[in-house]
C-alpha cells in the first residue's frame, strides 16, 4: 500500500470525525441537504476542484418525491442561519443539492467515479444518556431528522478522500469524479443526477456504504449483492363528493375505487422469473360520515429481483389502479415517488478492488460478496456506467452499530471513516494507474 497515503490517513483522522459529527449535527432530509451540500461544495473549492453544482448536475424533470416549495424554502433559510454560505445555497432552489467535483490528473488514464449520498433520515434522534452523540454533544438539532444510515458518514469520507487525492495528485492518472449525491433515502435522487450525464464519462463506478450487518471495522464487502428493484409510487382517486342521505347516486366514490383497487393490487401474481414485492403503505380517505368520498390517497410500492421482475409488478399494479378508477367513474393522478433499479456488480472491478484491499493494513476481512439490504438507487450510476461499457461495484464498509439503521439510536464506529478513506485512496491510486 502507498505510503503516503497510509501516513495521511492518520492525520486525517480527527478531522474525519469532526466533519462526520457536524454533518449528524445538522442533519437534512431529502432535497433539503442545502447546508450539507454547501459545506461540501466550499470544501472541495479550497481543495483546488473544479465544482459543479445545482441545475448543472440535477435533472429538474427527474427529481422524485420533492417536499412541498414552502417546506424548501423554510430548510433554505434554515440552512443559512445554521451557517451555510447564502450564495451556494441560492443556486440550490428548489432541491438541487447535488453536487459533482473532477480533479484532472492531466495525465492518460481511466474516469473513475465515487457516489457518497448526504441526506438524513425523518426521525427524532434519542436524547437519552445511553446514546453517544447526545452524551457528547452532537446530536441532532433539526426537529424531525437524524443521520440514522450513516450519510454523515459517507460525506465525510467523500471529503476526506477528496482531500487524500490532492495530497497524492502527481501520483495519479486519468481524472476523478466525486459524486455527492442527495436523496437517496426513498431512493428519489439518483436518477435526476444520471440523467443529468453526471457519469456519462466514467469508466470505474464506485459507491459504498458503512454498516449494512456488516461488522466490525475492517470487514470489507467489495461487490453488493441482491438490490431490489423498486418503484414508489403515490395515487391519488379524484371522485365526486355528494350527500349519502340526499343523493348518493350524484357521487363518484373515490374511496371505493382506492379499496378496490388495495384488495387487487395485493393480489398481483408471483413471477416464475424471481422475487417480487408489493405494498399498499398507507390509504387515507374521505372527507365526513354522511359525504360520499371524493378524494383518497395511497401510497405504493413494488419491487422485484431484477428490473424487469419490478417492471412486472408495477405495469400490473397501474393497471388495477386505473382500472379501479374507471369502475367507480373517478379520475387517478399517478406520480413517482422513487425509485430504483435492480443489478449486478461488475465481476473484474470487484476481483481487483479485493486484491488491492488485501495490501491495505486494517482492511482485517476481506469478501469479494456480500448480501445489501433493500433497495439502492446507487443502482441507476451502475446501470449506466455499465451500459456505457464502464465497470461499477458497490462496497459496504463494516462497522460495529450501536442500532439498526434507521433506529432513533443508530451511531457507527468512528474508525470506519479513516479506514474508508484508507481503502478508498488505495483503489482510486491503483485504478487510475491500471491499463483500462
Ligand atoms: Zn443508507
Amino acid at each position: 500500500m502507498n505510503k503516503k497515503i497510509e501516513s495521511l490517513v492518520d492525520e486525517l483522522r480527527e478531522k474525519l470525525i469532526a466533519m462526520r459529527r457536524d454533518f449528524h449535527r445538522y442533519p437534512e432530509p431529502a432535497w433539503t441537504e442545502f447546508r450539507t451540500a454547501a459545506q461540501v461544495v466550499r470544501r472541495l473549492e479550497e481543495l483546488g476542484y473544479d465544482v459543479s453544482y445545482g441545475e448543472k448536475v440535477i435533472k429538474e424533470e427527474e427529481m422524485m418525491g420533492v417536499p412541498a416549495a414552502d417546506e424548501l424554502a423554510r430548510r433554505q433559510r434554515r440552512a443559512v442561519e445554521q451557517g451555510a454560505d447564502a450564495e451556494i445555497v441560492e443556486l440550490m432552489t428548489g432541491g438541487k443539492t447535488g453536487v459533482v467535483a473532477v480533479l484532472d490528473t492531466g495525465r492518460p488514464g481511466p474516469t473513475i467515479g465515487l457516489r457518497f449520498d448526504m441526506d438524513a433520515n425523518d426521525l427524532e434522534e434519542a436524547k437519552e444518556a445511553r446514546h453517544r452523540p447526545f452524551t457528547e454533544g452532537f446530536a441532532s438539532l433539526n426537529e424531525g431528522a437524524m443521520h440514522a444510515c450513516g450519510h454523515d458518514a459517507h460525506a465525510a469520507i467523500g471529503l476526506g478522500l477528496a482531500e487524500m487525492l490532492k495530497a497524492v495528485q502527481d501520483e495519479l492518472h486519468g481524472r476523478i469524479k466525486l459524486v455527492f449525491q442527495p436523496a437517496e433515502e426513498g431512493v428519489r435522487g439518483a436518477r435526476a443526477m444520471v440523467t443529468a450525464g453526471v457519469v456519462d464519462d466514467v469508466d470505474y463506478m464506485l459507491g459504498i456504504h458503512v454498516g449494512m450487518g456488516h461488522s466490525p471495522v475492517g470487514r470489507v464487502v467489495c461487490g453488493g449483492e441482491g438490490f431490489l428493484a423498486t418503484s414508489k409510487l403515490d395515487v391519488t382517486f379524484n371522485g365526486k363528493p355528494a350527500h349519502a342521505g340526499g343523493e348518493p347516486e350524484a357521487g363518484n366514490n373515490a374511496l371505493l375505487a382506492a379499496a378496490t383497487a388495495v384488495l387487487n393490487l395485493h393480489a398481483i401474481s408471483r413471477h416464475s422469473g424471481g422475487a417480487t414485492r408489493i405494498n399498499v403503505g398507507t390509504l387515507v380517505a374521505g372527507s365526513g360520515r354522511n359525504v360520499i368520498p371524493a378524494r383518497a390517497q395511497m401510497e405504493i410500492e413494488t419491487r422485484g429481483a431484477t428490473t424487469e421482475l419490478n417492471k412486472f409488478v408495477k405495469e400490473r399494479a397501474i393497471k388495477i389502479v386505473r382500472s379501479a378508477a374507471a369502475m367507480h367513474d373517478v379520475g387517478t393522478d399517478i406520480t413517482a415517488a422513487g425509485a430504483a433499479l435492480g443489478g449486478t456488480v461488475s465481476e473484474p472491478l470487484v476481483k481487483k478492488i479485493a486484491k488491492i484491499a488485501r495490501s491495505v493494513p486494517g482492511c482485517t476481512t476481506i469478501l469479494e460478496r456480500g448480501p445489501v439490504s433493500g433497495s439502492e438507487d446507487y443502482t441507476f450510476f451502475m446501470d449506466r456506467v455499465q451500459k456505457q461499457g464502464g465497470q461499477a461495484t458497490y462496497l459496504l464498509l463494516g462497522t460495529d452499530l450501536a442500532a439498526g439503521h434507521h433506529n432513533a439510536f443508530f451511531d457507527i464506529d468512528e474508525e470506519v471513516l479513516p479506514l474508508g478513506v484508507k481503502l478508498l485512496g488505495e483503489v482510486v491510486l491503483q485504478l487510475s494507474t491500471a491499463a483500462l
